[in-house]
């Protein structure tokens, strides 16, 4: 029984060591393929190079021999780190954790490197700065200020303190020290600000190509027809609308054609409606086959399709409109029965008023109706 309990939950330690590894992975993937918002990104680039600038710090203090009395800050602020780092990856609440990590380095890392490594002419200042846009990107509103106003009294001061008691840093012991320092230093800060500005660019961009590829969308779904894929009624209604502006101005043709389907009520009771959808999809594919692209045509309703033709007179037309019924009366419907649709083409007059020339096309479909369908006119 004890056995099986110390198994148990061997096993769930095992689980949830599992989980925060798998946990960590995951978050590793995401920052490489920079699926974390940008401040999110931040918190965890600043975080690591705290890491690394703190296990250095030791490092590099220990080998100096600069006092052991440094090394507990040190030890303090990296096991703050990975502690918060761990804990925003596993309860997946990265902020509060942020406000520890970012504080830390600008409240606690900072100072502490600033009174031990040269002070202002040291490596500390530009890393300073950058935690400084680090907090800028990561934190909003009064927090941000608040932080951004206090690293920037903190600057000013210590520089102050330093001018007034030059005892209270901790000097290099040599030129080589100071200078290796520096370059340590300023390397540091110019690679977290190349990463950082690479970041802030990357993201831009793709918030960007997201931005136009869903304005794409968005112009499309609202100028197609889900069903058919074909222009709507919004699109074709601006395109007779501009094509008449156009005929207006320029003086050229431009026929109008309304196409509705025959008995197609009857096609939906005997079959379904969703073989009536499945004819409805067959005929804009055989419309996109037969008519060429100077053609504008589309669904304009229900079982009604409208073909506008720039250019050309209904003489012409008209045999385009035949070749495409046609198509599909002769088409392989699954049924076995041809499917016909009834036409009506009316002519752009300088003038005439977008209704009349809807209206005229309408009176001639309605003829090729009362004349027995099958039938395209015009009149
Ligand atoms: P007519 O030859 O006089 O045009 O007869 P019709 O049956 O085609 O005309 P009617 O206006 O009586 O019926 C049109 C039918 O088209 C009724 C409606 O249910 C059907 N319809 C409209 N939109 C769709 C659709 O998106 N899918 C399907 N399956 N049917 C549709
Ligand atoms: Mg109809
Ligand atoms: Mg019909």
């Amino acid at each position: 029984m004890q056995n099986n309990l110390k198994k148990i939950k061997d096993k769930e330690k095992n689980t949830s060591e599992q989980t925060v590894f798998s946990l960590i992975k995951k978050t590793f993937q995401q920052v490489y393929n920079k699926e974390l918002p940008l401040d999110h990104l931040v918190f965890l680039y600043t975080a690591v190079a705290g890491i690394l600038m703190s296990i250095f710090g030791l490092g590099y203090n220990m080998s100096q021999n600069i006092g052991i009395y440094t090394l507990p800050v040190l030890l303090l602020y990296l096991v703050t780190v990975i502690s918060s780092v761990l804990y925003s990856i596993v309860k997946k609440r990265w902020h509060g954790a942020a406000v520890i990590v970012l504080g830390s380095s600008a409240f606690l890392l900072i100072p502490f490197l600033w009174f031990t490594l040269g002070g202002v002419t040291g490596s500390t200042p530009p890393i300073m700065f950058t935690a400084g846009i680090c907090i800028a990107i990561v934190f909003k509103g009064a927090l941000r200020s608040v932080m951004l106003a206090l690293q920037a009294i903190m600057l000013v001061a210590f520089i102050a303190l330093e001018f007034h008691f030059p005892d209270i840093i901790i000097p290099y012991t040599t030129r080589i020290e100071q200078f290796s320092d520096l370059a340590f230093g300023l390397t540091m800060s110019f690679l977290a600000n190349t990463i950082l500005i690479y970041t802030v660019v990357g993201q831009y961009v793709k918030a960007r190509d997201e931005k136009t590829r869903l304005v794409h969308r968005l112009e499309y779904l609202s100028l197609t027809d889900a069903l058919t894929g074909l222009y709507n009624r919004r699109f074709l209604s601006a395109s007779i609308d501009e094509e008449m502006r156009r005929a207006y101005d320029t003086g050229s043709q431009l026929t109008l054609c309304i196409l509705d389907i025959d008995h197609f009520k009857i096609i939906n009771d005997t079959y379904g409606h969703d073989y009536g959808d499945e004819v409805l999809f067959n005929i804009a594919q055989i419309m996109n086959a037969c008519l060429t692209e100077g053609e504008l045509f589309g669904r304009y309703g229900g079982e009604e399709f409208v073909v506008l033709f720039p250019g050309q007179t209904p003489r012409e037309a008209l045999p385009k409109v035949r070749a495409l019924a046609d198509h599909i009366r002769t088409h392989g419907w699954t049924h076995g029965k041809p499917v016909t649709i009834s036409g009506g083409l009316s002519s752009y007059v300088k003038g005439i008023s977008y209704s009349d020339f809807i209206e005229a096309a309408d009176k001639n479909l309605y003829c090729a109706k009362r004349e027995g369908r099958d039938k395209i006119i015009y009149r």
